[in-house]
C-alpha cells in the first residue's frame, strides 16, 4: 500500500461513517418524538432498551458496515490498512478503492462467503 493513499481512502471512510452515523441519530431523533408522545410515563430503563432497538433499526448490514468503517479507521491509526485479516498479505488498491472498508482479499472473502454458506446449510439440517 502507498502511504499516500491513505488520506484518501481515510477521507472516504470517514465519509461513510458519518453518514452512517447520521441515519442513526436521524432514526434515534423521529423516534423520540413519536415515542414522548404516546408513551409518557416510561421508565429509564424501558427508555433505555428502546434506544437499543432503534439504533438496531439501522439494520443489520448497515451496522455491519459501521463495524468495519470503524475497524479500517483504527487499522490506519495503527499502520495496518489495507492488509487482510486472513492471509494477511496486501489488499490490492482496486479493491479498497471500491470497497475502502474491506479488511479481507477477494480471495479469503471468497473461502469466508463458502464457509459461512456451508455452516448455514449445516445449521438448516439441525432445524
Ligand atoms: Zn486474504
Amino acid at each position: 500500500m502507498d502511504l499516500n493513499k491513505v488520506p484518501k481512502f481515510k477521507d472516504q471512510l470517514e465519509d461513510i461513517r458519518a453518514s452512517l452515523l447520521g441515519e442513526v441519530a436521524k432514526n434515534l431523533k423521529s423516534n423520540k418524538e413519536d415515542f414522548v408522545e404516546a408513551e409518557p410515563d416510561l421508565t429509564d430503563d424501558a427508555t433505555r432498551s428502546t434506544n437499543r432497538q432503534l439504533l438496531l433499526n439501522l439494520g443489520e448490514q448497515d451496522w455491519d458496515q459501521l463495524k468495519k468503517v470503524e475497524e479500517a479507521l483504527d487499522n490506519i491509526k495503527n499502520g495496518v490498512y489495507g492488509i487482510c485479516k486472513k492471509c494477511e498479505k496486501a489488499i490490492p488498491e482496486a479493491r479498497l478503492e471500491l470497497v475502502p472498508f474491506a479488511n479481507h482479499c477477494v480471495q479469503c472473502l471468497e473461502v469466508i462467503e463458502e464457509e459461512k454458506r456451508i455452516d448455514k446449510l449445516n445449521n438448516k439440517d439441525l432445524n
